[in-house]
């Protein structure tokens, strides 16, 4: 058969709310144009993010009935841990209460003044918790993924050259290498295993460990079966085993492929930092065997992270975002190409390519499609970013297992729309902003 269906059916529903016009033009001003600041209620379909917002299955919800909450030496550790154990191949796992408190726990050991982290591009928390204890967090990403517009497999890749060239300056500043798969910031690219063997090789040379930013590891690895040379016949699970038997920990956000709705972990072979990280973990985060987490998400967690490996499942997830993407690309509409794991990046530069940069054409666009069809995007731009925006996103971020193809319709012909219209859509200025990571809290105005 040639159509790929949802791996699953419906037993539950949660009802969403269609609004008029006039209702969504009111709600948008009461928000300021910022879409963080719409109430869900009105959004009708909601790309913002895939962190949290996964459906979780009825062995999860089975596995929260069974959650076993003592404060120590909780059953539903054991399985996390063992899980965790079986997939990543890391002896010491640490929960955490989501991603960046593995990250904040990590950088306060290995980071500080005067150390570099390189990465292929750092998330904004994880360059967030290396820069707020001195450190430098370095994007070293091949150049190519630069050009929205190139079609390449492995778009996330670091560029070695620059990362041997950084490293052999003073290994001595480089406690740590890291790998985020797939690169979210950079488009939800994937890593191709060969590089991450490139990666790791410049590392040994010089003791350095690799740690991974592991978030959407499942993704990528399904990306490395279905697109690197030699891998066609082994199992992601296989795959997953063997690309962090390269490394020597990972951070996680078990929002993203724990298929959780909240959660996290560090997960590491150094019994030293293991240690040292238990010691920070009691302190902010609980104790050892919960980790800021219930034992009802830990089992959440050791189900999904069994669940993710399917690979009816994982077929699904990437023809699904390539689906949206494709029909998109296909009808002129400027897109960043090829479809990642788990969003879709509309390039408002060429979108409408008579909003300057200094008006925020990411967030009209991300306004634009609210205001004609109650869909919420995330603009990732000169909003977000300042003046160090590289690009001028909108990203369509698909929940895992939440919307059924005819939303994912809904969604193409709401945007075909909007692209026909677009000379209409104007600029917006921002009118208040906080200090820092503005894009949550700012106001703005239309031109
Ligand atoms: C989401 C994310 C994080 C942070 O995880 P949280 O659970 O949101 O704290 C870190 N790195 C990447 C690549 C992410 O996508």
């Amino acid at each position: 058969m040639k159509t790929i269906i949802e791996p699953f059916r419906i037993k539950v529903v949660e009802p969403v709310r269609q609004t008029t016009q006039e209702e969504r033009e009111a709600a948008l001003r009461r928000a300021s144009f910022n879409l963080f600041q719409l109430a869900a209620e009105d959004v009708l379909i909601d790309l913002l993010t895939d962190s949290g917002t996964g459906a979780m299955s009825q062995e999860q919800w089975a596995g929260v009935m069974r959650g076993d909450e003592s404060y120590a030496g909780s059953r539903s550790f054991q399985r996390f841990q063992a899980k965790v154990q079986e997939i990543f191949g890391y002896e010491h796992v640490i929960p955490t209460h989501q991603g960046r408190a593995a990250e904040r726990i990590l950088f306060s050991i290995v980071g500080g003044a005067g150390k570099i982290i390189p990465n292929n591009t750092h998330f904004d928390t994880t360059r967030a918790n290396i820069e707020y204890g001195g450190g430098t967090a370095r994007d070293l990403v091949r150049a190519e993924a630069r050009d929205p517009t190139l079609e390449l497999p492995f778009k996330g890749d670091v560029d070695l050259a620059r990362l041997a060239e950084l490293v052999e300056a003073d290994p001595r500043r480089v406690p740590i290498g890291m790998v985020t798969i797939t690169n979210n910031a950079g488009g939800g690219q994937p890593v191709s295993f060969d590089n991450v063997r490139g990666v790791r090789a410049i590392l040994e040379a010089h003791a350095i460990p690799l740690y991974f930013d592991a978030c959407r590891f499942a993704e990528n690895c399904w990306f490395i079966k279905t697109r690197e040379p030699g891998f066609a016949e082994r199992s992601v699970r296989e795959i997953a085993r063997a690309l962090f038997a390269l490394g020597d920990g990972c951070t996680m956000s078990a929002k993203k492929d724990g298929l959780a709705n909240i959660g996290g972990f560090l997960a590491t072979n150094d019994a030293r930092l293991a240690a040292e990280a238990r010691n920070i973990l009691i302190l902010t985060e609980g104790f050892p065997t919960y980790g800021g987490l219930a034992g009802r998400d830990l089992e959440a967690i050791a189900q999904g992270l069994d669940e993710v490996l399917d690979e009816d499942y994982l077929r699904y997830r990437a023809v699904s975002t390539a689906y949206l993407c494709d029909h998109l690309h296909a009808e002129g509409v400027p897109v960043l190409r090829p479809a990642g794991g788990h969003a879709v990046y509309l390039d408002a530069a060429r979108f409408l390519p008579h909003v300057p940069k200094a008006q925020f054409p990411g967030q009209a666009l991300a306004c634009a499609l609210y205001r004609h069809a109650g869909i919420r995007a995330c603009e990732i731009g000169g909003v977000m970013f300042g003046e160090h925006a590289q690009l001028e996103l909108v990203r369509l971020a698909i929940p895992r297992r939440v919307y059924t193809q005819s939303h994912i319709d809904y969604v193409v012909e709401a945007i075909l729309e909007v692209f026909a219209a677009r000379e209409r859509i104007g600029g917006l200025r921002i009118v208040e902003e906080p200090p820092r990571l503005r894009h949550f809290t700012c106001k703005f105005e239309e031109l």
